[in-house]
């Protein structure tokens, strides 16, 4: 037929039409990968500067698909908010992460990545409230990173959403923090309890005096707004001499260590020690 002639010329196609069969195929795959246990988190150390301590840990999703091995989020995610399958996979997320922090025995902080079209859905608020009662675990020590993709479509919707989830007791991150449109007004209208330098900066600050800049410059702006500051993508020393000599408090990266399965931290979430 006609339908099957035009899918196999399709199929030979250049690049751009194989990339978008691979995003519909991928999109089919993930609807089956939570019950087939393909989905794992990974956590990644955040650090206080000064004293090396972890304060906390940053979830990170990983796909552990059955044939192509290990995908990034940076590719499934937006398949994910496009194809709606991101509202049960982030609670799940959600969950997952709120039941394993409940049972270790530092009360270490967990951040999570909320995607835009989770932080545009009414129900988010409810729904993270009857997953920190399922779990037990202390609003306290969850906090959602959200971006400012995120808030700039609807802010007034945004900002409701967020005043409700920050009632809860939960904590509210600006996440890559710089690679916005109006990170400025959106600093001065949102009552965010951190800022997330974003990693693509702090790569820079040691021979790009236009980063340093900017990194310097945010540290003092979240200083005197009374906002906790935390770089991301700390990678070696000359980055923490920089960031330590600024003044900011908190940092994440390679440097501290990648983001790893549980059972490589089993040290950092159960032990006496600071690490
Ligand atoms: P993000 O939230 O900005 O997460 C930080 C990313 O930087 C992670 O990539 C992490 O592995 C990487 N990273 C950490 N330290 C370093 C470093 O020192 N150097 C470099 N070069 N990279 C570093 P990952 O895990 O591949 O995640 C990529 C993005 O996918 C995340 O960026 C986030 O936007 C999204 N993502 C991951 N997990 C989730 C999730 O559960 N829900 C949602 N909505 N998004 C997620
Ligand atoms: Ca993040
Ligand atoms: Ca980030
Ligand atoms: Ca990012």
């Amino acid at each position: 037929s006609k339908a099957a002639g035009n899918r196999m010329v399709c199929f030979y196609e250049p690049s751009m039409d194989v990339a978008a069969r691979d995003r519909a195929l991928l999109a089919m795959d993930m609807r089956n990968g939570i019950e087939r246990n393909e989905f794992e988190l990974y956590y990644q150390r955040q650090n206080n500067s000064m004293t090396g301590d972890v304060v906390g840990l940053e979830v990170l999703l990983r796909w552990k698909h059955p044939v192509r091995g290990m995908v990034s989020p940076v590719e499934f995610i937006p398949i994910a908010e496009k194809n709606g399958f991101i509202h049960e996979l982030g609670d799940w997320v959600l969950r997952t992460a709120c039941i394993e922090a409940a049972s270790w025995k530092r009360p270490l902080k967990i951040a999570v990545n909320v995607a835009p079209a989770q932080l545009a859905d009414v129900n988010l608020p409810a729904r993270v409230k009857e997953i920190l009662r399922e779990s037990g675990l202390d609003a306290s020590r969850l906090e959602l990173e959200i971006t400012e993709s995120g808030i700039i479509a609807d802010q007034q919707h945004a900002l409701q959403i967020i005043r409700q989830l920050k009632a809860l007791g939960v904590r509210i991150a600006m996440d890559d923090y710089g690679t916005g449109y109006s990170s400025l007004s959106t600093l001065q209208n949102f009552p965010f309890d951190k800022i997330k330098i974003d990693r693509a900066f702090i790569g820079g600050v040691t021979r790009n005096r236009h980063s340093a800049a900017i990194v310097r410059s945010t540290i003092i702006l979240a200083q005197s707004l009374d906002i906790p500051v935390l770089a991301e993508g700390v990678e070696n020393e000359a980055h923490m001499d920089f960031l330590r000599k600024e003044g900011c408090m908190e940092v994440q990266g390679y440097l501290f260590g990648k983001p790893m399965p549980l059972s490589d931290l089993d040290h950092v979430v159960n032990g006496d020690a600071g690490e």
